[in-house]
């Protein structure tokens, strides 16, 4: 798509008489620097398909187009039906939803070829989507995806470090999970409250079973329910030390110490003896 083919955001904005509703966590990045530097990190070009959610007024849609890519777009805010529909007319790369990305059937819109997902995410529906996209029964071929700095760093630290919790344990035994670029809050409009920062995920080559998954979701729980109690103690319910000593683990260690194998250790002993 060339890029001049289009008037600025902030004018298409204006015109449309159109501004950001807190309700769908709208922020909305308007630099092309900034959106083509999230486009570049995407690795995406040519030939790949593209899984937006979240377009708004397509300010890193526009970026995605650039690179060649083809791009699905799913929006749930009606009120960008005619600014997204003035990208179609210039380019036929892009293809538009109205949904709720909670509800999108992502294998349906693949047709059975890999796609990639990048967002902007709205903060309100940014961890139910991504657990959707590591543990449904769809699997991305990456995801580059913006979330507040705070939810990036509970998805990507490890043990001992502050924000290491569940959402680390998930994410990390489906993908190799880095940090890539920090976004100030003014970078957007509005500026949110907090910074932001965008996560590059690469799903693993194996993903751990259904069955597998589900154990690891509710040992996480436990553990992570009580996170300054031992193992012993916070997973009695469900085997206790027993199960502590099958997964080959000190029962007196607490979950912010465990790496995301010994996770995936005790969801096999708590699955073995069930
Ligand atoms: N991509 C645009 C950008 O970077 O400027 C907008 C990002 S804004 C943070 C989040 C976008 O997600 C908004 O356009 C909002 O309407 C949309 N959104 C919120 N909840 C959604 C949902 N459940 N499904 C699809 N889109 C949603």
């Amino acid at each position: 798509m060339n890029p001049d083919a289009l008037p600025p955001l902030r004018e298409v904005l204006e015109a449309h008489g159109l501004w950001a509703k807190k309700a769908y966590g709208q922020h909305f990045l308007l630099d092309l620097n900034v959106t083509r530097k999230i486009a570049r990190l995407a690795q995406v070009g040519v030939g790949d398909h593209v899984i937006e959610v979240g377009p708004g007024p397509g300010g890193l849609t526009r970026a995605l187009l650039e690179t060649g890519a083809h791009v699905t777009t799913i929006e749930k805010d009606e009120r960008f039906r005619p600014i997204l529909a003035e990208i179609g007319a210039v380019s036929s790369c892009i293809s538009i939803i109205f949904e709720d990305a909670l509800k999108a059937d992502e294998a349906k819109i693949a047709a059975g070829h890999p796609a990639h997902i990048v967002s902007n995410l709205p903060y309100n529906v940014g961890t139910p989507l991504l657990i959707k996209w590591l543990t449904g029964p769809w699997t991305p071929a990456s995801l580059t995806l913006m979330f507040q700095r705070e939810v990036a760093d509970r998805i990507t630290e490890g043990p001992g470090e502050d924000a290491y919790g569940r959402l680390a344990v998930i994410v990390q035994a489906t993908c190799k999970a880095r940090r890539v670029m920090d976004v100030p809050a003014r970078a957007f409009s509005p500026p949110p409250k907090v910074e932001s920062a965008v996560v590059r995920l690469e799903p693993l080559a194996t993903r751990p079973s259904p069955a597998r998954l589900d154990a690891l979701q509710k040992i996480t729980a436990a553990a992570f329910g009580q996170r300054r109690k031992m193992l012993r103690s916070s997973l009695k319910l469900m085997g206790g030390e027993a199960l502590v000593e099958v997964a080959g683990l000190d029962p007196q260690a607490r979950a912010e110490t465990i790496p995301v194998d010994g996770f995936l250790a005790l969801a096999d002993a708590w699955l073995a003896a069930r």
